[in-house]
């Protein structure tokens, strides 16, 4: 029923998942669990939150497939370096159960470490050697990318990005797109902080019959943007996965596009180490 999308190697990856950042360490595996008895299939992570066991231990209970699931970590800020990035990787395999990772992401570019460049020819040699599928960043500006592209020989097939309403992106969104770089949208429902109250979601979701949640996830499918929400509570799990069953017009994508504030939760990643 999700949607996938073909990411620039040929990789699909489902366009809606399920996101873990601040999920205890310790329930991490029965929220899980939650998300993959209801359906989804792919799971975003990182080395610095600190869950990656209970997310392998959900999918070792689970008994679904390998190929049937999407697992995605990031490398840790002070993990940055050909060398190191690989050896974080293991470590994250270990933790995972894992003998790949489908999508491996640099979480920050940390420009003022200035060392970007050497880790994302880690990252190359990782996917070489099969220790993962897609190879991703997550928080570049365009200059970051040009640099890449300038200096390595691999495009990324992501850039994960703070995408939601009052965020829209649009500029990186289309440099993304014009790259070949599929976007990734983390926090799209705005870590639920007041965004969900706004009238215009208010609005259409009463005329849909939808919850102001699904309709902003809504919003990003139709974007072609990559989403994976994050909740602690099954029927808001639940919730956010079913979001298939209906379409919004183009007049309220055109609203929901008009909420932009560029408004950011998190840091600028210049500002970032
Ligand atoms: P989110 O936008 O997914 O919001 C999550 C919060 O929204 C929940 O804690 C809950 O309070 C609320 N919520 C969830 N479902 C709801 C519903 N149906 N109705 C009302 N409220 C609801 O925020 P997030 O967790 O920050 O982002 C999602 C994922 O993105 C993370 O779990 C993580 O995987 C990823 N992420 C990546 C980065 C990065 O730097 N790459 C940064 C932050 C998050």
């Amino acid at each position: 029923m999700v949607p996938t999308i073909k990411l620039n190697d040929g990789v699909a990856i489902p366009q809606l998942g399920f996101g873990v950042f601040q999920i205890e360490p310790g329930q991490t595996a029965d929220k899980v669990k939650a998300a993959l008895d209801t359906g989804y299939r792919h799971i975003d992570t990182a080395q610095m939150y600190g869950n990656e066991e209970g997310v392998g231990k959900a999918i070792s209970d689970s008994g679904i497939a390998r190929d049937e699931l999407f697992v995605t970590t990031k490398l840790n800020n002070d993990g940055h370096g050909r060398e190191e990035a690989v050896t974080r990787l293991d470590k994250s395999l270990d933790r995972l159960g894992l003998d790949h990772v489908d999508l491996y992401l640099i979480h920050w570019p940390q420009p003022k470490q200035d060392r970007y460049v050497e880790t994302w020819q880690g990252f190359e040699d990782a996917k070489k050697v099969g220790k993962v599928r897609s190879i991703g960043v997550s928080n570049f500006h365009p200059e970051h990318l040009d640099r890449l592209a300038a200096e390595t020989s691999t495009v990324p097939s992501v850039n994960q990005i703070e995408l939601h309403p009052r965020l829209i992106q649009a500029a990186l969104r289309e440099y993304n797109a014009n790259h070949g770089i599929a976007t990734e949208a983390w926090s799209p429902i705005g870590q639920g902080k007041g965004l969900l109250e706004e009238d215009t979601l208010a609005t259409i979701a009463e005329r849909t019959g939808k919850s102001p949640a699904q309709v902003v996830l809504r919003w990003h499918i139709q974007h072609g943007n990559i989403v994976f929400p994050k909740s602690n509570t099954l029927s808001r799990v639940q919730e956010n996965f079913d979001i298939f069953d209906f379409e919004l017009t183009g007049d309220d994508i055109a609203s929901i596009d008009r909420m932009n504030a560029d408004q950011r939760i998190g840091a600028d990643p210049n500002d970032m180490g």
